[in-house]
């Protein structure tokens, strides 16, 4: 079964974070781009562009993915994001920039196929601009990012079908336990989005 890669987040450089599952309970964790085929794969999904077949594209896809988690944590964390990270997506960026194709029409956009540079740009394009509306799934373990663009900025989980409903289970489950404290048990919340 071909796995169908999320595309909650709300924007490409999100959607590269989210290919990493219950980042953050390391119990769980389970990267869902590990290897040439399936990251070729996730972007091609997400893209239409052609799937990508060089191997060391794939460190790029990984290494572009992290620097831009922690700098996206660190920012929802009201910290001072790491200069090492901040300089792996500025490098990128710039290289990206060397390379990519730029139409002679306004508003002018740099372009490419390249999933490095395509990556970079989309990076660059997200970090680049004030995102009020950034949000981290409050789903235990998840860590899932995305876009609120409710009207009332409302959303808090990754998606209320799964993230939600397991926290609406476990509430459930917590209030049939006060109520029994013996041999109360929830239903087991089933996964969709991850
Ligand atoms: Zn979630």
């Amino acid at each position: 079964m071909t796995y169908s890669w999320s595309r909650i987040g709300g924007h490409l450089a999100l959607d590269l974070c989210n290919t990493v599952s219950w980042r953050l309970d390391p119990a769980r964790t389970i990267d869902r781009v590990p290897d040439l085929g399936t990251a070729s794969e996730w972007f091609h999904q997400l893209t239409g562009i052609e799937p990508f077949t060089d191997h060391t594209t794939v460190a790029t896809v990984h290494r572009l993915r992290a620097a831009t988690t922690r700098i996206l944590d660190a920012h929802l964390d009201a910290i001072t994001p790491d200069s090492q990270n901040v300089a792996t997506v500025v490098t990128a960026w710039r290289d990206a920039l060397g390379v990519a194709d730029v139409a002679p029409a306004l508003p002018l956009a740099a372009t490419s196929a390249e999933v490095g540079t395509h990556l970079a740009l989309a990076i660059a394009d997200l970090l680049g601009h004030d995102r009020p509306e950034l949000r981290r799934c409050d789903g235990d373990g998840c860590g899932w990012l995305f876009l609120d663009t409710t009207r009332n900025h409302s959303r808090r989980w990754c998606d209320p079908a799964d993230c939600g409903n397991r926290a609406r289970v476990r509430a459930y489950t917590k209030r049939l336990q006060a109520a029994h404290p013996a041999g109360s048990r929830g239903q087991h919340p089933t996964a969709t989005a991850h």
